[in-house]
């Protein structure tokens, strides 16, 4: 008797359409469907679903199949739900030496090769403290290479100085340099870790751009051992050889579902998730070798599907657009690319409800990262708890930045209020080491009530975000909140 007091109370404390929202989440959602997608997207057969890879291929015709069958729309640009993506994979030098003063430093030992190719030169050297694009255009650089320090003296975070090598390296192609030396010297990421990261092939996305040969380089100066040796040379020989670059083809899935609302109808609810993993890799103690990525991201396409099947059968007021990206693990890439193209203005898409799933360790919960960031917050917080949940956020492990590192950040920086919602995670600990990124991270090791409870959660709070009066929008003083007023005009 009492759960069903308790359950009525529940009920009673929602408001009469959030209810009839319920009702029509509970008549799709089901658990057979969940457990058919989800097994069949982390199967073997799919062999992980790397970018480029057959397995990715299959995964694709999958996804598009079921939103034909849940009367999902394709746009005119994309007539069978395929946006190609372009990519390339960059295969780094084999061979290379910086030959400076007295010493001769080799690729992948004494420095590593972040951006470029095959390279020939001897030239004059120009220091710089952090060849910033400010330095760089007060300083003579013309014809010569950039000796400078990584980073910019502000931010001591080697990721930080990773992301300043961009714009570094375009105001020295654009001053006529030939390449940029940085010296790296960080105890927060020490050489032997940062050679694992930035030594492999790399895929990125593909502009078309002709000339990707600009060396971008970091050499270890671990105690500034080798400061004084670039600071005082004149000149330097680099030679690099053994590199190239393949381009193809990948695809995200995208389509969209009309709102019923004359008005609302032009705004679109983005429904978002990434379908690709990283593949088959070092095999574990059992010597399974395929990372099947259950969590990470099957768990976050199927919230796509199930929502897709949902509002497919119940349209809300404002428009869906669902998407699926390719090249997530490589670094955000489907998303990047397809807020670039889409094929709907970005001002028409009032929120991206991203969904990813590094893991969980917690099933009476459901987080939400980003969860107090967008005016969208109660509604979130009425259908998780609406299913017995609680709703939680990243508080207890803010320094893991994940807003940051999933596919909601690509339409966060242009504006759109962009949460990532993903299973209940109260902490990053072994729990969830024992799958993130792991072979292990099987269809069978998946709780299988809680995705019941959790799917439903996500779709209730789709719905309701898709019928909402107030246009969600970020809170006050949010990192995006100028971005989101600058896309909207408001
Ligand atoms: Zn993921």
């Amino acid at each position: 008797m009492k759960n069903v007091f308790f359950a009525w109370l529940l009920l009673c404390t929602m408001t009469v359409w959030a209810q009839k929202d319920k009702k029509l989440t509970d008549k799709t959602v089901d658990k057979a469907s969940i457990a058919a997608h989800l097994r069949f997207l982390s199967s073997d057969a799919l062999e992980g679903r790397d970018t480029p890879s057959k397995g990715q291929a299959v995964a694709a015709e999958y996804l598009r199949t079921q939103m034909e069958l849940y009367g999902v729309k394709a746009f005119d640009q994309y007539p069978d739900y395929y946006q190609p993506v372009q990519m390339k994979k960059v295969v780094k030098p084999s061979e290379g030496v910086i030959a400076v003063d007295s010493m001769e430093l080799r690729i992948g030992e004494e420095f590593l090769l972040i951006n470029g190719g095959n390279f020939d030169v001897t030239s004059k050297v120009v220091y710089l403290e952090y060849a910033t694009p400010d330095e760089i255009k007060s300083a003579d650089v013309k014809g010569k290479v950039i000796v400078a320090n990584a980073g910019d003296g502000q931010d001591v975070s080697p990721r930080a100085w990773f992301g300043l090598i961009s714009d570094k390296r375009k105001a020295a192609k654009d001053a006529g340099a030939l390449a940029v030396i940085e010296l790296y010297n960080s105890a927060q990421i020490p050489w032997n870790v940062l050679k694992r990261y930035l030594s492999g092939d790399r895929v990125a996305l593909d502009y078309g751009d002709a000339d990707d040969s600009f060396p971008s380089i970091w050499v270890n100066n671990a105690n500034q051992e080798r400061s004084e040796a670039f600071i005082k040379a004149k000149q330097l020989t680099l030679t690099m050889s053994g590199g190239n670059v393949d381009r193809f083809e990948v695809f995200n899935v995208v389509g969209y579902i009309e709102g019923t609302d004359p008005e609302l109808k032009k705004d679109y609810v983005v429904y978002s998730a990434h379908y690709d993993h990283v593949g088959i890799g070092q095999p574990d103690s059992t010597g399974d070798a395929i990372y099947n990525g259950a969590r990470d991201n099957a768990v976050g396409s199927v919230t796509v599907l199930e929502a897709a099947k949902n509002i497919g059968m119940y349209p809300t007021k404002r428009s869906s657009l669902f998407v699926f990206f390719t090249g997530e693990e490589k670094g955000l890439l489907g998303s990047e690319w397809f807020v670039e193209k889409s094929p709907v203005a970005l001002s028409d898409m009032v929120y991206c409800f991203n969904s990813d799933g590094g893991g969980y360790n917690n099933t009476s919960m459901a987080s939400v990262i980003g969860l107090d960031r967008t005016t969208a917050e109660d509604l979130l917080v009425e259908a998780i708890e609406s299913y017995g949940l609680t709703a939680g956020d990243d508080a207890n492990y803010k320094e893991q930045g994940l807003f940051d590192r999933s596919d909601n950040v690509s339409f966060a920086k242009k504006g759109i209020p962009a949460p990532t919602f993903t299973p209940g995670m109260d902490a990053f600990d072994d729990e969830i080491f024992k799958y993130y990124h792991q072979p292990s991270d099987e269809f069978e090791t998946l709780d299988m009530d809680y995705m019941y409870t959790f799917y439903r959660a996500y779709v209730l709070a789709g719905r309701l975000i898709g019928n909402m009066k107030e246009t969600p929008f970020w809170k006050e003083g949010d990192k995006y909140y100028e971005a989101g007023k600058s896309l909207y005009n408001n």
